[in-house]
C-alpha cells in the first residue's frame, strides 16, 4: 500500500509540474546566403562569388528542460563577430525569454562563406565605395542587419517547434581524415602545411582529435529523428570552389537527410581545429575539394549512423548552463606599426608582400581596433552547459588549438564532453603558449598575448566543475 502511494504522488508530479523531467527539443532552419556576387571569405585576397554551390544556411536547436532552456546556432559561415552575436541573443532574448547567457551562436567556419567582416573586408568595401560614388556593388544589401534579424527568428522558430524528444548521444572515433598541420622539419624549424611529399617533415608538432561527437534528437515515443549536433575538430577549409558553399557540413546534412528524412536538421560545430585541417602531405595522391568534401560529410554520416546502436540516452532532469567572460591581453602596438600596416593594406594588390607579411598586417589593424575597443583586454565568453550527470558541452570564440580542446576534455568532470569553437566572436588563431614559441601562421594571427589559449582552458574546466552534480 505504501508503494503505491508513493508510485501514484511521482505520476501525479509527472503529468502536472512544469518541472517534469523531459526533454523538449525544436529545430528550425532558414537560408542566409548573400546575393551571388558578394566577396566570398577564407581568403587574404578579393574573391567574388560566382553562383551558390550549396545553399548557406543558419540552423538552430533549442533544448529545454523543466524550468532551463539553451539554444544552440550554427552557421554556414566563416565566423561571426561579436557585435552583432550580442545583438540577436538579445533579441531573440527578449522574444523568447531564453537567458542570453543560455544562447551561443557559432559559424562551421566554411571558407565558401561570404566575406563580411574584419579589415579586409573593410579596406575592399571602402575602395569600392570610393570607385563607385559612395556604393559598393559587391554588397547590394545590409547583410550584417538581415543575419542579425535572421538569427533571432531561427531562435524564435526552434524554441516554437519545441515538443517533447528523447537525446542520445555517442562519441566515436573519425579516423584518417584530420591532420595537425603544424610540423617540426629535420632542419630544426616549425613547418606549416608542407607540401605532398615533403622529406624535411619530421614529425606532426600538434595532436590531432579523433572524437566525433553526434548529439541526436528523437520525437517522444518513437524513433523519428528530429536532428543533431555533430562536432568535429577539424578546418571547414576543404571546399574552394568561387561560388558559395557549405563545405563538408553540408555534406553531412545532405547524407544525414538521405537516412532521415528531408526535415532532418544536421548542425555542425567545428571543435577546436586551429591547427588541423584535411590536407595529408604523407601522400602524393591529389586531395581535390571536389571528392575530398562529399568523402568527409558522407565518413561523418557513416560514422554517426554505425554507431548510434551504442548511443547512451541522455536523461532530462539536469540540464543547466553557465557562462563566463574573461579578459585576454592584446599585444600592443606602436603607431608606427600600425601606420605600416595600413599602408600594405592600401597597396594589397600589387606589393607583392609575402603571405606572413599580410597576415601580420592584418593583425596589427585587428589589435589596434581591439585597443580602441576594449583598452588592451579583450572580453571572451566561454559558456558550458550540462545536459546530464555525464554529458557535457563547452563552447569557446575563435579558433583554438586541438591541443586546447583536449585538455579541457582531459580536466573535464564529465565523461563525455563536447567542445566547440568560433562561438559569438571572430575567427583567429588561439595556439598554446608552446606554439607562440615556434611560430608561424597561427601566432601570426593571434592578437593576444601567449597564455591566452591556456586562460581559457582555465575558464571552461571552472565552469564545468561547477555544474558537475
Ligand atoms: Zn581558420
Amino acid at each position: 500500500m505504501k508503494l503505491n502511494l508513493t508510485v501514484a504522488f511521482f505520476a501525479l508530479f509527472a503529468i502536472g509540474s512544469p518541472l517534469a523531467a523531459e526533454f523538449r527539443v525544436g529545430f528550425a532552419a532558414a537560408d542566409i546566403t548573400p546575393p551571388v556576387g558578394w566577396r566570398r571569405a577564407g581568403s587574404y585576397t578579393e574573391v567574388i562569388s560566382t553562383g551558390v554551390h550549396d545553399p548557406l544556411m543558419t540552423k538552430a536547436m533549442v533544448v529545454e528542460d523543466g524550468t532551463t532552456t539553451f539554444a544552440f546556432v550554427g552557421n554556414d559561415l566563416c565566423s561571426v563577430p561579436r557585435d552583432l552575436t550580442d545583438l540577436a541573443r538579445a533579441l531573440a532574448s527578449e522574444r523568447t525569454g531564453i537567458p542570453v547567457a543560455n544562447i551561443v551562436i557559432t559559424a562551421t567556419h566554411t571558407h565558401g562563406g561570404p566575406e563580411y567582416l574584419g579589415p579586409l573586408r573593410e579596406f575592399l568595401h571602402d575602395r569600392a565605395k570610393r570607385a563607385n560614388n559612395g556604393r559598393d556593388p559587391h554588397e547590394p544589401i545590409n547583410y550584417r542587419a538581415q543575419l542579425v534579424e535572421r538569427w533571432a527568428a531561427v531562435i524564435v522558430s526552434a524554441w516554437s517547434k519545441r515538443q517533447s524528444a528523447s537525446l542520445e548521444v555517442v562519441i566515436p572515433r573519425l579516423e584518417g581524415v584530420a591532420f595537425n598541420r603544424r610540423y617540426w622539419m629535420k632542419d630544426g624549424a616549425v613547418g606549416w602545411n608542407p607540401r605532398k611529399g615533403d622529406t624535411n617533415i619530421f614529425r606532426p608538432a600538434g595532436p590531432v582529435d579523433t572524437d566525433f561527437p553526434f548529439l541526436l534528437a528523437r520525437r517522444a515515443g518513437s524513433t523519428d529523428p528530429l536532428g543533431s549536433l555533430a562536432v568535429f575538430a577539424m578546418h571547414t577549409a576543404v571546399y574552394g570552389g568561387p561560388p558559395f558553399g557549405a563545405d563538408f557540413p553540408g555534406h553531412l546534412q545532405t547524407n544525414l537527410t538521405a537516412a532521415f528524412g528531408p526535415k532532418f536538421i544536421s548542425i555542425f560545430g567545428e571543435g577546436c581545429a586551429g591547427d588541423v585541417n584535411h590536407l595529408n602531405p604523407f601522400t602524393l595522391e591529389s586531395q581535390h575539394w571536389t571528392n575530398v568534401s562529399p568523402a568527409i560529410g558522407r565518413a561523418m554520416a557513416a560514422v554517426a549512423l554505425t554507431n548510434l546502436p551504442h548511443a547512451s540516452r541522455v536523461k532530462p532532469g539536469s540540464l543547466a548552463v553557465r557562462s563566463a567572460i574573461i579578459r585576454s591581453p592584446v599585444t600592443p602596438i606602436t603607431e608606427a606599426e600600425y601606420d605600416a600596416a595600413r599602408k600594405l593594406m592600401t597597396t594589397l594588390d600589387g606589393n607583392g608582400a609575402s603571405f606572413l607579411v599580410i597576415v601580420d598586417a592584418w593583425r596589427k589593424i585587428f589589435r589596434r581596433q581591439f585597443w580602441e575597443q576594449h583598452g588592451g583586454e579583450l572580453p571572451q565568453e566561454v559558456q558550458a552547459v550540462r545536459f546530464d550527470a555525464d554529458t557535457a558541452l563547452v563552447t569557446l570564440p575563435h579558433e583554438v588549438f586541438t591541443e586546447l580542446g583536449m585538455a579541457i576534455k582531459a580536466a573535464s568532470p564529465f565523461r563525455r564532453t563536447m567542445v566547440v569553437s568560433l562561438a559569438n566572436d571572430l575567427d583567429f588563431y588561439i595556439p598554446t603558449r608552446r606554439a607562440f614559441e615556434e611560430g608561424h601562421y597561427e601566432p601570426t594571427t593571434c592578437p593576444l598575448e601567449p597564455g591566452c589559449g591556456e586562460r581559457l582552458v582555465a575558464a571552461a574546466v571552472k565552469l564545468l566543475n561547477e555544474l558537475k552534480p
